[in-house]
């Protein structure tokens, strides 16, 4: 009923003006649309930016004004475009038009990839990142297949190995955990590092027997490089973007909440100006700027429905990839090591307050640390903290902190949407926590599909039960939103199509299906619960239900439509997510992509 009087007021709006009021129509289609009162649709209107009707072929087609494009798509299934809740967009952006070393461990692909980057580079640019090696260890067969033979040695490159095809581009590249570098002879020649540079306190120039530099760089000595670098230029930057648009738009993604510095922001502000701005970004700057953000009156929400601040992020501990995530027991393939407390979280209230935590202690029976102080700066503001917490320890004291300056606030139950991004390996005893502080994770599926191969080996079998828990989470009533955090390791595979993650959260498996059963299968969502996660989760943690996630009369027009109908094929062939094709991607009532008919 409500459905008819919209159309029957709409109908009424057109007649008066002579045409139709639509100037896109979707006919034909299988609208999954997310909104509870009219879940399946075959058609869309839309005007302007906005969605104006959604209905059957009969309800919308008349709708359609003299200058309207129609598009007839032939039974293709259609969604709210997806909205990826964590990228680096930046890092992102660098991997596709640099050097992507993620899948290189041997050195004649080395060789080639950083050849390939020097001929897509103008002269004299950096080369860096690079992250070579992610998948190396797995190569050996050390990862998830202890009783396999042991590591071997892990690939180091030479300057040698890419100096001949750099002469004009100075290279900094990076193993994918960050502790080794390399270094070409540009560089080293720049930074004036040569055989008779000692190296400094806290880290070391490797040397051939002749004490010439071999280019490899560890600690401290990464610096005397790095300082030598040029902030990255305007046009670099811009084309990262533009590369990072491009992704968005291929894989169907129309909103991306981005981990965002300030340059960045003028890059976005200028591709806007420019019209070319073809997925919605959202900011995140650090929370260590709050008292700037309060100062200047910076508030949630502050921007347009394309470029908009809506949180402040920080970080409690490191990753897994590098065995810096903090847990209350050491790793197993470290003994000696916990994890380690990032630099936002210092001073801590007591020195070494976090390490010494045990599963029975709570962080906040220390003295307030800096972190706490940059909670309660934030609160006055209305931008939500969006927190990184991956280990079991990590998470408890975030949980905790959370927890104090919530109920201090009176806040708890007030309509916060604090987060708590990755939420990774979490402690049962804080499960519930989720739910009673009515907070929302942003979590990372894919990720699932490319740690479970070493998580075992690193953190044991007990303790991997509570890793990427989705299910426990969800049933604790934490509200679920999904993010690539492209680049990650993703990135040797994908950089931002939705499909993976889609794929990795309904089956817990690698993308050759293993194990058949799925890893912890328990865990699992359902291909809707996931969906949502991509779509309207997002859009609602960000304070955007009213604009965005669904497909219904007054919502921003973003869809993507998809050559497979992802439902059906995350009930009954999971695989056939990962072939799934984009066939349009529409931003604010605009075709930004057209994909291949098959
Ligand atoms: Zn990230």
């Amino acid at each position: 009923m409500k459905k008819f009087l919209m159309l029957a007021v709409l109908l009424g709006a057109s007649a008066c003006s002579g045409t139709g009021a639509a100037d896109l129509v979707l006919l034909n289609g299988r609208f999954y649309t997310l909104d509870d009162e009219n879940p399946w649709a075959e058609a869309v209107a839309i005007q302007d930016e906005k969605i104006i009707a959604v209905g059957s072929n009969g309800d919308v087609r008349g709708l359609a004004g003299s200058n309207a494009r129609t598009i007839d798509l032939d039974g293709a299934f259609a969604l709210p475009g997806f909205n990826d809740a964590h990228v680096h967009i930046d890092a992102t952006g660098a991997l596709l038009t640099g050097a992507n070393l993620l899948d290189v461990h041997v050195p004649d692909a080395f060789t080639e990839r950083i050849a390939a980057a020097a001929s897509r580079l103008p002269e004299g640019s950096w080369i860096t990142r690079g992250d070579w090696g992610a998948y190396e260890l797995w190569a050996m067969g050390s990862a998830g297949t202890m009783d396999e033979e042991a590591p071997q040695e892990r690939f180091k490159p030479h300057r040698d190995l890419i100096d001949d095809v750099t002469p004009n581009h100075p290279v900094l590249v990076n193993r994918h955990d960050g502790e080794v570098y390399l270094a070409n002879g540009k560089a080293l020649e720049l930074a004036d590092i040569t055989s008779r540079t000692p190296s400094p306190r806290g880290g070391m120039i490797e040397k051939d027997a002749s004490g010439r530099p071999t280019g490899i760089l560890t600690g401290t000595a990464v610096n005397l490089v790095r300082r030598v670098i040029p902030e990255l230029p305007f046009d670099t930057r811009l084309a990262n973007f533009v590369a990072v648009l491009d992704e968005a738009r291929t894989g169907g993604v129309t909103t991306i909440q981005d981990l965002t510095r300030a340059p960045q922001v003028q890059v976005y502000r200028e591709v806007q100006r420019r019209g070319d701005l073809t997925c919605r970004i959202q900011l995140r700057p650090m929370l260590d700027m709050v008292e700037h953000i309060d100062a200047l009156g910076i508030s949630e929400g502050i921007g347009d429905d394309w470029i908009k601040f809506i949180g402040l992020k920080a970080w409690v501990d490191g990753i897994m990839g590098s065995s810096g995530a903090m847990f209350f027991e050491p790793y197993d393939h470290m003994p000696n090591n916990k994890g380690l407390v990032r630099e936002i979280m210092k001073p801590e209230g007591r020195r070494g307050a976090a390490l010494s935590m045990g599963v029975d202690d709570h962080y906040t029976d220390f003295p307030p640390g800096g972190f706490e102080r940059l909670l309660e700066a934030a609160v006055p503001t209305g931008v939500p903290p969006h927190v990184h917490a991956i280990g079991t320890l990590g998470n408890r004291i975030l949980l905790d902190v959370y927890e104090k300056v919530l109920k201090e606030h009176d806040m708890v139950d007030s309509d916060h949407r604090w987060r708590v991004i990755h939420a990774q390996v979490v402690h049962p005893s804080d499960m519930p926590r989720f739910g009673e502080l009515n907070l929302v994770a942003e979590i990372n599926p894919y990720h699932v599909t490319d740690d479970m191969r070493w998580m075992e080996e690193r953190i044991g079998h007990d303790r991997s039960e509570w890793a990427y828990a989705f299910r426990d989470l969800k049933d604790a009533g934490a509200v679920l939103i999904f993010g690539t955090d492209s680049p990650g390791t993703n990135a040797a595979r994908y950089y931002l199509s939705p499909v993976y993650s889609l794929y990795a959260a309904v089956t817990r498996q690698t993308l050759e299906g293993e194990p058949a059963e799925g890893w912890f299968p328990d865990q699992r969502l359902t291909i809707e619960e996931a969906i949502e996660a991509y779509t309207k989760a997002p859009a609602w943690a960000a304070f955007e239900e009213d604009i965005k996630g669904t497909l219904a009369p007054g919502m921003l027009a973003d869809i993507a439509v998809f050559d497979t109908d992802l439902v059906d094929a995350g009930h009954n062939n999971p695989a056939g997510l990962l072939e799934a094709n984009v066939l349009y991607t529409i931003a604010g009532g605009r075709v930004v992509y057209e994909g291949e008919q098959n």
